[in-house]
């Protein structure tokens, strides 16, 4: 089996001086997975990516967003000057461009999961893209790679049914908005959406109540976890809820936005997981993408503002990805008792009470 790696040095050109969300990211994880030889192991490969079409990333954002994102790179290249699309979202000379190739760089990997170069894929790609919504790009984020390539993969690959596993910290406000009424294109899409509470973190959004309208309704799965939630928190979620409805949908391609911000180390947010729960996460999630979607998997990065943890994180998936269960560990994190009662007892009963009109196994 061969696990792509998605990576080019043009992603490092959308460089936003001091900015947390910085090019620095994936250098960490590419001088890690060259220490660790990975990229010397013949079941790896690395995949270049393409330049996604405009017509492509109008599958979900409109003409003006893009505009706006082509005339401040262009004032960055005119000025010298980093430019700003909202507070915290930075533009530089080579954003556009950059951005167009974080998105190609997913769906050269999707077209080579499904022509069976490869089995699954890892897209080390930046620009991240789960906050953007269809006319707004915010919180880091330029373009949304991954609904994006799921609107590609119903359009322009005949795939029916996807799932979208978002595991960032933060909640993938831009991927569930664009998807809340369902896929535009006809396709059948659920999004799990596991992330810390808004009430505690940005951005505010992503609570139980939140399952989508009209054709998307009960196909938006947002876990809303208390801060400093661990690695149990995770599985709990994949145990009770993901695995019971994906046996049911049946998913035909598993995507999955993963952020490394989850970690107990990361700046920005105070979740309690350790460097390998996100790989043991996507080990459960593998058995259901091997049960119905021939294994087809593609991650893409979010954020993960801890360069070595995440450098760390990422290795492990590429690990699970590979089916190689040797894993780098730390200690392992337990959830205190208070936020496993939290969770047992109110948010999994409450959720599934909110899912069980639009889901048999409830
Ligand atoms: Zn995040």
């Amino acid at each position: 089996m061969t696990t792509g790696i998605v990576y080019d040095d043009i992603y490092l050109l959308h460089r936003i001086g001091n900015h947390v969300e910085s090019h620095h990211r994936l250098i960490g994880i590419m001088d890690f997975l060259k220490e660790k030889k990975l990229l010397d192991n013949p079941d790896f490969k690395l995949i270049t990516p393409r330049k996604a079409t405009l017509d492509q990333i109008r599958y979900v954002h409109e003409d003006s967003l893009i505009k706006e994102v082509k005339e401040v790179s262009e004032l960055a290249e005119k000025t010298g000057h980093i430019q700003s699309l909202d507070l915290d979202t930075s533009v530089s000379a080579k954003t556009y461009e950059a951005s167009l190739y974080s998105v190609g760089g997913n769906l050269q990997a999707a077209d080579e999961i499904l022509n069976g170069n490869l089995t699954n894929a890892f897209a080390a790609v930046r620009p991240p893209g789960h906050h953007s919504n269809s006319y707004k790009c915010a919180g880091f984020c330029i373009f949304n790679n991954i609904a994006i390539t799921a609107e590609y993969l119903f359009r322009e690959k005949g795939i029916k049914r996807i799932a979208i596993v978002d595991f960032d910290a933060h909640a993938g406000n831009g991927t569930s908005d664009i998807f809340y009424n369902g896929s535009k294109s006809g396709g059948e899409l659920v999004m799990f959406d596991s992330h810390q509470d808004g009430r505690t973190l940005y951005p505010g959004t992503g609570f139980i109540g939140e399952i989508g309208t009209k054709k998307g309704e009960g196909k938006i799965i947002n876990y809303p976890m208390p801060p400093r939630a661990a690695d149990d928190v995770i599985m709990i979620f994949f145990d009770e809820i993901i695995s019971p409805m994906l046996y049911e949908f049946r998913p035909e391609f598993i995507l999955i936005s993963a952020g490394f911000d989850t970690h107990w180390t990361d700046q920005l947010t105070g979740m309690g997981w350790t460097y390998q729960a996100p790989a043991n996460y996507l080990k459960k999630i593998k058995t259901i993408a091997e049960e119905f979607a021939q294994g087809r998997i593609l991650i893409t990065l979010e954020g993960g503002y801890e360069i070595d943890k995440q450098a760390r994180a990422v290795y492990n998936c590429l690990k699970v990805l590979n089916n190689d269960d040797d894993l780098i560990e730390e200690n392992p994190i337990e959830s205190g008792k208070d936020v496993l009662n939290y969770i047992n007892d109110k948010l999994i009963p409450a959720l599934k009470d909110k899912l069980k009109p639009y889901w048999n196994c409830f």
